[in-house]
């Protein structure tokens, strides 16, 4: 069979690193009690030591070829093929065919690995768990915190719906071919379920709100939220007025959006 030349443009940079690749499937520790789907199995990296641990693996990949070069392998038997695009792919299908909540992972697409995260936030319910290898800056965009450069309306949404834990850090260029510009954190989302210590009536105003402060991530909350609060309903929510985006709290974010739903519920923000 040909060899396969990676594309830029499905962000095809393989995991070639035989120990960063054997700490990754024990963190995931699968098992064939689970539903679990990997998003990009590319040249099987991944999905081979996992197939070794389990009955069965959905995979979704959006290149025919690589889905085809699957196929000589022995494990193919074990392997749900869905040749689909990961951003568009209805999870709810895997998750109706057992009842049971599902297990995604993946060495993700970077290209669009912000976008799918935020998009698997919309099926947060389906969801037990998310492990994935991501570039590092966007690793660490997710689990920043108030106060720090990289806190943003990412880093927000994604602590309202996951405990986030970083599993490996700084993983090097060098673990993958082609080798790209950037290093990689592998990290596990795990959503909330009732132990939540975060609370919205309609996360829709919280992401609306987050948009609108960090737009001018410069200016005062008094000035990027005045439209909405005044300097007075600020200061009743024990929230000052004079904090730049960066230095407001989840909580207060949270607080900030159940302010509108409970007293501008006629308005149309969003
Ligand atoms: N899992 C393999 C590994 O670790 O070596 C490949 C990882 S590579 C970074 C990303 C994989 O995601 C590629 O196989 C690529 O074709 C696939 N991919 C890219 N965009 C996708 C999309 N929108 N939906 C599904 N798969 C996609």
């Amino acid at each position: 069979m040909k060899k396969h030349i990676p594309l830029k443009k499905f962000s095809q940079n393989f995991l070639i690193d035989s120990n960063i690749i054997k700490k990754i499937v024990q963190f995931i520790k699968p098992d064939s009690s689970q539903v679990l789907v990997e998003i990009g199995p590319g040249l099987a990296a991944l999905t081979n030591p996992v197939c070794n641990l389990v009955d069965e693996l959905n995979i979704i990949e959006i290149d025919k070829n690589l889905l085809e070069k699957l196929k000589k392998h022995s494990f193919y038997s074990k392997l749900v093929v869905f040749c689909q695009d990961a951003l568009t792919f209805n999870y709810l299908t895997l998750f109706n065919k057992k009842n049971k909540l599902i297990r995604i992972f993946g060495n993700l697409p970077y290209n669009i690995s912000t976008s799918l995260i935020l998009y698997l936030f919309q099926k947060i319910n389906i969801i037990q768990d998310m492990n994935f290898m991501l570039q590092k800056e966007v690793a660490e965009r997710l689990v920043a915190l108030p106060g720090t450069k990289l806190y943003g309306r990412l880093s927000i949404i994604s602590q309202y719906y996951c405990n986030i834990k970083i599993l490996l850090h700084n993983i090097s260029p060098k673990c993958f071919r082609p080798v790209p510009k950037v290093d990689s954190t592998f990290l596990r989302l795990t959503p909330y379920t009732d132990n939540s210590p975060y609370f919205t009536h309609n996360v829709q105003v919280l992401s609306y709100i987050t948009n609108l402060a960090f737009q001018k991530r410069r200016k005062t909350l008094r000035n990027s939220l005045g439209k909405i609060f005044s300097e007075q309903s600020l200061t009743k929510l024990n929230i000052n007025p004079r904090l730049r985006p960066e230095n407001v709290s989840i909580l207060q974010y949270c607080q900030l959006s159940n302010y509108i739903v409970e007293n501008y519920q006629k308005y149309t923000l969003y």
